[in-house]
């Protein structure tokens, strides 16, 4: 079987397709799974097993076998667990064939070889009979199929099916009940990465506002769950409009079903404010009575509790489909409207005198259609893309720049996705301006977007749209003059790594014959970044955990160390670090300058130097970032923002990724006085756009 992947390429900002062995697949997951993560989870871990030994104390209290449905086994965890527990025999359901392969290894090597079967299949095809993979139906289901929206994975299905085909009636259920609780929320900082705010120009002639199309007004976004690590928002960056409310909850010991449906419930806002946003996480009580409790719940909810950190369940972000101002003690209804799959919100004001029969027909309202974006610009702009566009600060910047290099006979060619650097250079007086958005994914027309953007400021004939590749630009695309400012942040939306926006400098190379000899390009150069740093906890999801609750779980440890290798040990990865704290062991190095007032060279920019250490810590990793130097005094860093205080803390610019390379071992620096160096030699491929790189500690 072949597996066709599809990646970006940097140096022509398209997306290509590459066949790679069946291999690479399965690699890719292992590599990139939160099966490491889960493993770290010790108070997930501890719970269950609470709640597990709880369960077949319950059963064989009453006299039965303890039979035990395990659905999505991974390494095995929960039925070893089961079978230590006293269960007299576990079915382990496991789809994924190498984590079939590995459980069956994980349960050979603890021991419980006779009391587990591992079966690869997924649990709708497994049979129950004298012949069937189960010889009877079970009396106790272990299950750990949630993500952050809870049913995300999938689990309602799973269960429905389940208690249809695969335990008995009245069986006990490990976790027992999930509860989703909600919180209606005001928060710019969050609302800005829905909505486009009017960005304020001030031009020559007098103050320029640019609003975006009404259609994006009314826009209801879309569906995919905003999840995030809600711990990592200080409490000065939302209001909470409502006190925590419980949404629904799901009893897994029953039938489930998991048809469309919906929930509603009766708020009373605490505050007057502005409704955008419904945060939303969920708890599994492990118990019927509720006694072991694993909660997803935020720092301001439970503020006594330490908090468990984990990266497989975070908390969930909702953008309600309209802001909605709502009163002090006012009457208002939550909908929670969910398929199978996925969840989302919407808000109702309670009518004046409503009584229960109002309420039926209330119940019509509701809009169960899940949000389906109507202006584009969800499709053009993921959420951190609106928060990057809606950041003023930036915003200034660029536009101080764009002032100091624009003058009334410029003739401006921007080359970037989904920009507002052509309205901006228009309203600074350039005297034409044209735009080219290169990363064309075929799913939507940015350009129709740009459309009724440029119609919403009255701007369709003084903003050209060039519909083709740099490399097919024709004189007469930009009626016969030559490009004195080429302008780009630079983005685009197929890179995932900080370096793969250097595509910009492949479309300035591209662009070449039409620039005037004495042209400005702006950004005048990029430079890369690399300081060392120990993470407060994403090390975890690379780190390996030998035992789990006294289980050996090396073989998986072994796993992922494997597939790393495969492809994955000399790669950087994204992560968005504002949402990952950590502090720096080194000082920030610039190791790599890219010069966009030349093309790129044939040649690949190799460097080689040392990081010394000089903060104690544990050297977790590297990560790398772009900064962009917008003029010789102006620059956009899209990594680091500053190092906040003595320890190292540091402060990531919040709307982008950065690239991290966890080191294969971690080193602990401890001797200030004669601080350790760490070696790195890193390549930009210019031929791939690529950037290999190499550490020794
Ligand atoms: N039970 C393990 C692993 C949980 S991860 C633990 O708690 O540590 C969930 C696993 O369930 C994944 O390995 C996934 O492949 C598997 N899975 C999800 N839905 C499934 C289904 N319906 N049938 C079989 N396996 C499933």
């Amino acid at each position: 079987m072949k597996t066709f992947c599809g990646r970006a390429n940097p140096t022509t900002g398209s997306m290509e397709w590459f066949e790679e062995g069946e291999d690479y697949d399965y690699h890719q997951e292992i590599a990139r799974s939160r099966y490491a993560d889960m493993l770290h989870d010790k108070d997930r871990n501890v719970k269950y097993y609470q709640g597990i030994r709880a369960a077949v104390s319950r059963v064989k209290e009453r006299g039965e076998k303890a039979i035990v449905l395990d659905i999505g086994t991974g390494t095995g965890l929960l039925s070893m667990m089961a079978a230590s527990a006293g269960a007299d025999f576990c079915y382990a359901i496991e789809v994924f064939k190498p984590m079939a392969n590995a459980a069956v290894k994980i349960v050979e090597k603890n021991g419980f070889s006779d009391k587990i079967k591992v079966i690869n299949k997924h649990s709708t095809e497994v049979t129950v009979g004298p012949d069937g993979d189960m010889q009877c139906r079970a009396n106790i289901l272990v299950t750990e199929l949630f993500d952050t929206e809870l049913i995300g994975e999938g689990a309602l299905p799973t269960y429905e099916h389940a208690h249809k085909y695969l335990v008995q009636e009245g069986c006990e259920a490990v976790p027992h009940r999930a509860t989703v609780y909600v919180q209606l929320v005001e928060s710019r900082r969050m609302w800005s990465w829905k909505k486009l705010f009017p960005v304020h120009v001030e031009a020559e002639d007098g103050e320029k506002i640019l609003v975006p199309p009404s259609e994006m007004e009314n826009c209801p976004g879309v569906p995919s769950v905003c999840d995030i690590q809600l711990n990592q928002m200080p409490s000065s960056d939302f209001s909470t409009l409502s006190d925590v409310v419980t949404m629904f909850s799901v009893d897994f010991s029953k039938p489930v079903q998991s048809a469309s449906t919906y929930y509603r419930v009766q708020l009373e806002p605490v505050k007057s404010g502005k409704a955008q946003i419904v945060l939303s996480w969920w708890d599994i009580d492990m118990d019927p009575l509720g006694m072991i409790n694993c909660t997803m719940a935020p720092y301001w909810v439970k503020p006594t509790s330490a908090l468990q950190w984990r990266d497989h369940w975070m908390q969930c972000v909702y953008f309600l489909p309209r802001e909605e101002p709502v009163l002090q003690g006012e009457k208002l209804y939550l909908t929670a409207c969910r398929d199978e799959y996925s969840v989302w919100y919407s808000l109702q004001k309670a009518r004046e005198g409503e009584n229960k029969a109002d309420e039926e027909e209330h119940k019509a309202d509701v809009g169960v259609e899940s949000p389906v974006c109507r202006c584009r610009a969800h499709l053009l702009w993921n959420r951190p893309r609106f928060g990057e566009l809606n950041d003023q600060n930036r915003t200034r910047r660029y536009i101080r720049a764009l002032r100091k290099v624009l003058k009334t006979d410029s003739v401006c060619l921007c080359i970037s996705d989904g920009s507002l650097l052509p309205v901006l250079a228009h309203y600074l007086g350039a005297k034409q301006v044209q735009c080219m958005q290169p990363s064309r994914i075929d799913l939507y027309h940015p350009h129709e977007l740009w459309q009724a953007f440029l119609k919403a400021n009255h701007l369709e004939d003084k903003i050209k749209i060039i519909e083709a590749r740099p490399e097919l630009l024709k004189p007469s695309h930009l009626e016969d003059k030559k490009i004195s400012v080429l302008v780009g942040e630079p983005f685009f939306t197929t890179s995932l790594l900080p370096w793969h926006n250097l595509y910009f400098w492949y479309a300035r190379t591209a662009v070449s014959p039409h620039l005037a000899s004495n042209v400005t390009v702006l950004p005048q150069s990029a430079s890369l970044h690399v300081m060392i740093v120990e993470f407060q906890d994403l090390w975890r999801i690379r780190s390996p955990c030998g035992t789990c609750e006294g289980f050996d779980v090396q073989t998986m440890d072994d796993m992922i160390k494997d597939s790393l290798n495969f492809r994955e040990s000399k790669e950087a990865e994204p992560h968005p670090l504002w949402e990952y704290p950590c502090k720096s062991l080194s000082d920030p190095q610039e190791v790599v300058t890219f010069d966009f007032t030349k093309t790129v060279p044939q040649h690949c920019l190799s460097t080689e130097g040392s990081l010394k250490l000089l903060r104690k810590g544990k050297s977790h990793g590297a990560v790398l970032w772009m900064e962009y130097h917008l003029t010789a005094d102006i620059s956009v860093s899209t990594g680091l923002m500053q190092v906040s205080n003595e320890k190292g803390n540091c402060e990531w610019n919040p709307h982008c990724k950065q690239a991290v390379y966890f080191f294969s071992s971690v080193i602990e620096s401890e001797i200030l006085s004669d601080p350790t160096a760490v070696t790195y030699a890193i390549n930009f491929d210019t031929k791939t756009g690529e950037i290999a790189m190499d550490f020794k500690l």
